[in-house]
């Protein structure tokens, strides 16, 4: 499947809209080498428009890992729950931060996080030095993560 075309002014609707961090792991588009790209929260192989309220700002951590993927199963309970959503839902009402580890509150918050891996070392390791040098979370993250 081709790749929709994104125009300049839309990326940067979407970019400024995020304050220019992964909507997903709150980390800056600065602080990351590859910085951060135009997902589509529902995927275009999913019928997902290349529309404003169905884009997101990712790194390329989250967006690699989510790939054309809507949700997961919750084993537990069986269900299919679907990934968080950035233009409807509250970071904060999903998850929370626990040092450098990004804690889940909900089913939606568990599957986003396990799918997107949010907590695998080499993530834990760099959300950590970021804490570190004080990147993390930046003044944009906390207003996602507190209301
Ligand atoms: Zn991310």
């Amino acid at each position: 499947m081709s790749r929709p075309y994104i125009n300049a002014e839309l990326r940067r609707l979407v970019s400024d809209r995020a304050d220019h961090i992964c909507e997903y792991c709150l980390v800056s588009e600065v602080d990351r080498l590859s910085g951060c790209q135009v997902d589509h929260i529902i995927s275009v192989k999913h019928g997902g428009a290349t529309a404003a309220d169905n884009l997101c700002y990712a790194c390329i951590f989250c967006n690699l890992q989510k790939g054309t993927d809507l949700g997961s199963i919750n084993w537990q309970t069986g269900e299919l729950v679907r990934f968080f959503n950035p233009r409807r839902d509250f970071w904060g009402d999903h998850f929370r931060l626990d040092e450098a580890v990004i804690q889940h509150q909900t089913d939606i918050g568990e599957v986003t996080a396990r799918i997107l891996d949010f907590n695998s070392g080499d993530r834990i390791i760099e959300r950590q030095a970021l804490i570190a040098s004080g990147q993390y979370p930046s003044a944009s993250a906390l207003k996602q993560i507190n209301k």
